[in-house]
């Protein structure tokens, strides 16, 4: 009997690969456990077992593995259903699920290494100096990697020395798999065996009594030891003692102190111990609760739907309480942004150890940590929180999906592959698991309410800011109006700047928020209207005047200020539109006094970035924050009583048919940033056209018009919720290649779906790094079958494929495209 793997390859090829096993491997191996695998030439490969079988494959030859990696499966069996799901789904290959759920550190690369061939006769004469230089060197190692021999001869291109030291046969290479991921050890120490008992202690001190310094670690490290019973960490020792390194390292030489390590988690949770009680619920939580729970007995989806501030936070705790009470796992997803400290805070405080956390500014060690800790079988960690990633943790019994702010924009994954939707993608990773997912939103996404009209989802709402706070009061200003009577300073009206007075006067603090980063998008020649472009990208660099830099936000591109125009040697440069640094700047001026922090990608960058402009704000080092959107998700900031936004025209003019949904969303998000204890909070909200529809139900709080304009809207025109749509974008740096080859694939895809298929056109930015790009939008009925239509777009492309014209055209689905 032969015996056979399925493996899957973190690559993007649309199938299994088979490798065969021998006997012995048969009683190891299972599915879900890893692999090295050889892989074309000289490639290894880590892959992922998939099923064994006895099927030789007839096409090719199947090959030995490498390796076994793991002794226990990695990936669970439910995780597998999910990836074929996702794969599926979104139109990508099982692969590159793989690739984008498992922690880079577990997926083995495979490194070149350059080895010394022990047979060669080599005649060091006849080697050039570089050639030399690697020789000697792998004279005292014997295998080197790319990037050490890069060093050693201070250059950055060493192929053509490797290439003669390959054709003179002195070295050959070697395609090595590393294990990423090592554990982190901690150092300890502890008393030599010779020197436990009280007399040889005491012996041992006297005998240091030349040595005072040794003899101060020796004492210190036996009254700690009698105090913890424990080993002694060196670290602690060498503080308490008082001493060097060296010191101890002389002990340790001798054999008076032995060292050991033991093997510690990286994430650890600092906090006490579960002491907080839980809230007790208001009664408005307390039925939102109860409606909650009646709708999981029927097995639905809820939508849990209350206004910023209701306290729905709390409400979760209460369910994931009663879940993991049961022994099960919890699952609380949100979207990056919204991840704060003060969340994890909170639910550390109720639950401590058994929340883990898990999301993007973690890194590679930390991720895999947390992957063992939820694997494990009575596995540590109980609850997760995390960013859409956490999605594929190895939970064993996933009980409740929570799915927090879910009407977020950002829980779309746009590159790589998968392109998914972390909600729905959650929905269906609850069902695999028999889970009760609920949602959680203040403006619910038209999708998810549209569900909850179908009888599709159950509902509850919470309509009452906790504490009865009241919602806040919204005021609209007419800037156009402003501007015209020279009322502006700047970009703030005079109704804004009284605000911000009073509310600086009061003690308090204030937000204001510009969906803009830098200081200004635009820099123009004021003479010939010229305007520096990004030579990469199809968008005009943006002026930012800290950096006293202009740059891409699409690629890295940037270039120092000039101050002149470069195309007539004008010195008149004047600004067009404005950002968080405009606003910042502006504000000093206005408000000498004041002192403001800002708050966009250019401020958080860092692994703590973020979290330090949120606590310092909390601290009241700042009386007012600038920010982009940001700003809008789960802070809860008590001190702030008013909250500006700069612009809301440029939201809602954004060319998408999400926009208005998207405008209503974000407004209300900042605006319940505003008052959330006590006083009633203030919004602003600046814009040159007032009259908006959408403007004017943010203010008035109609979420239930707004919902159903858009719906009869998007109704209308053939767009989710009740239809599904596909975008495919094609990519190419050769702009007639690119066209050709897009008009091509709609033309095909016009033969089966007709009218449903838009474009193909230009998105606004419609070169991106030298990339041209052009979008097909597909529309789907109700009525007609995803998976048939999948099918059918799959034979164009493999058509398409065979154009050997078109060949290097991306082509990128992007199913459920919002
Ligand atoms: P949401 O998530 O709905 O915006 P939060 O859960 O952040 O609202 O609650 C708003 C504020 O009210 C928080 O400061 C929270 O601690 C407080 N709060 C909510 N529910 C309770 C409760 N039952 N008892 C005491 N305080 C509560
Ligand atoms: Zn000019
Ligand atoms: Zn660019």
């Amino acid at each position: 009997m032969q015996y056979f793997i399925n493996v899957i390859l973190p690559i993007p090829i649309e199938k299994l690969f088979t490798y065969r096993i021998n006997e012995a491997a048969v009683n190891i191996i299972r599915p879900g456990m890893r692999v090295a695998v050889p892989f074309g030439k000289s490639k290894i490969y880590t892959a992922l077992v998939h099923d064994i079988h006895t099927t030789d494959p007839s096409v090719y030859e199947a090959k030995d593995i490498d390796q076994i990696l793991d002794d226990h499966p990695l990936v669970t069996r439910v995780q597998l259903k999910f990836w074929e799901w996702l794969s599926q789904y979104y139109m990508c290959s099982i692969g590159e699920v793989f690739r984008s759920a498992v922690p880079s550190a577990l997926l083995l690369e495979s490194e070149t290494l350059i080895v010394r061939n022990e047979k060669a006769i080599v005649e060091e004469n006849d080697l050039l100096d570089d050639e030399f230089m690697v020789f000697e060197a792998l004279q005292h190692q014997s295998i080197l990697r790319v990037q050490e021999i890069s060093e050693i001869l201070d250059k950055k291109n060493i192929i053509p020395v490797l290439n003669r030291l390959i054709q003179k046969n002195i070295v050959f290479l070697k395609e090595e798999v590393f294990e990423q991921y090592k554990p982190k050890l901690i150092r300890y120490v502890q008393l030599g065996k010779d020197y436990r008992t009280e007399e040889s202690l005491e012996a041992l001190l006297n005998s240091l009594t030349r040595a005072p310094k040794q003899s101060q670690v020796v004492l210190s490290l036996f009254q700690l030891q009698a105090q913890t019973k424990k080993p002694v960490k060196v670290k602690e020792l060498e503080k308490v003692s008082n001493s060097s390194s060296a010191v101890v390292k002389a002990l340790l030489d001798k054999g008076i102190l032995e060292e050991h390590f033991i093997r510690t988690d990286r994430v650890v949770y600092e906090g006490a111990q579960e002491n907080e009680q839980l809230k007790s619920l208001n009664e408005y939580q307390q039925d939102a609760l109860t409606r909650i729970k009646a709708s999981f007995q029927e097995d639905k989806v809820t939508l849990l739907h209350g206004v910023t501030s209701s306290g729905k936070t709390e409400v979760y705790v209460k369910l994931i309480e009663e879940y993991i009470n049961k022994g099960q796992q919890a699952l609380y997803l949100l979207p990056e942004i919204a991840l704060t400290t003060q969340l994890i805070a909170r639910l550390q405080a109720y639950f401590g150890e058994k929340v883990a956390v898990y999301h993007s500014k973690y890194n590679v060690q930390e991720r895999v940590e947390v992957w063992n800790n939820v694997l494990q079988d009575k596995a540590k960690a109980q609850i997760v929180i995390g960013a859409r990633s956490a999605l594929f943790l190895p939970f064993k019994d996933l009980g409740l999906v929570i799915v927090d702010e879910e009407h977020e924009s950002s829980f779309k994954q746009y590159d790589p592959a998968p392109r998914y939707h972390a909600r729905d993608a959650a929905i269906v990773l609850g069902n695999l698991h028999g889970s009760n997912i609920l949602l959680g939103s203040a403006t619910p996404s038209i999708e998810s309410l549209y569900n909850v009209k179908i009888g599709k989802y159950g509902y509850a709402k919470i309509e009452r800011r906790y504490g009865n706070v009241l919602m806040p009061d919204m005021e609209l200003v007419d800037i156009k109006e402003q501007s015209r009577k020279k009322r502006m300073k700047g970009h703030f009206s005079e109704r804004l700047m009284e605000e911000i007075a009073e509310t600086l006067d009061n003690g308090e603090q204030v937000i204001l928020f510009q969906n803009r980063r830098g200081f200004a998008p635009i820099l123009e020649c004021t003479t010939c209207g010229h305007a520096p472009q990004c030579p990469n990208c199809d968008v005009s660099l943006t002026y930012h005047r800290h950096r006293k830099q202009l740059r891409c936000h699409y690629c890295s591109y940037h270039i120092a200020l000039q101050t002149s125009c470069q195309a007539c040697g004008s010195t008149t440069l004047d600004t067009k539109g404005f950002g968080t640094e405009q606003v910042e700047q502006e504000l000093q001026t206005l408000f000498p006094k004041a002192n403001v922090g800002r708050m966009d990608l250019d401020t958080t960058r860092g692994k703590h970035g973020y979290e330090k402009i949120i606590s310092a704000f909390e601290q009241q080092e700042f009386d007012i924050l600038v920010g982009t959107q940001m700003l809008t998700k789960g802070l809860d900031f008590r001190n702030v009583n008013l909250v500006g936004i700069m612009n809301a025209d440029s939201l809602l003019n954004f060319p998408d048919y999400r926009a208005h949904e998207r405008s209503f969303q974000l407004l209300t998000q900042v605006a319940g940033r505003a008052g959330r204890t006590k006083k009633r909070g203030k919004v602003i909200i600046q814009s040159y056209n007032p009259n908006h529809r959408i403007l004017q139900q943010v203010t008035t709080n109609e979420y239930v018009e707004m919902f159903k304009e858009q719906l009869y809207e998007r109704e209308q025109f053939n767009y989710p919720p009740a239809n599904r749509i596909i975008k495919i974008t094609f990519k190419h740096k050769d702009y007639n290649k690119l066209n050709e080859a897009a008009e091509w694939f709609a033309k095909s895809l016009k033969n089966v779906f007709d009218k449903n298929v838009l474009g193909p056109e230009y998105p606004p930015v419609a070169r991106i790094r030298n990339q041209y790009i052009k979008n097909i939008i597909l529309k789907i009925g109700d009525n007609r079958s995803l998976v048939k239509t999948k099918n059918s777009i799959k034979r164009i492309e493999k058509s398409f494929n065979a154009i050997s014209y078109y060949r290097g055209v991306r082509v990128i689905y992007n199913v459920d495209h919002i």
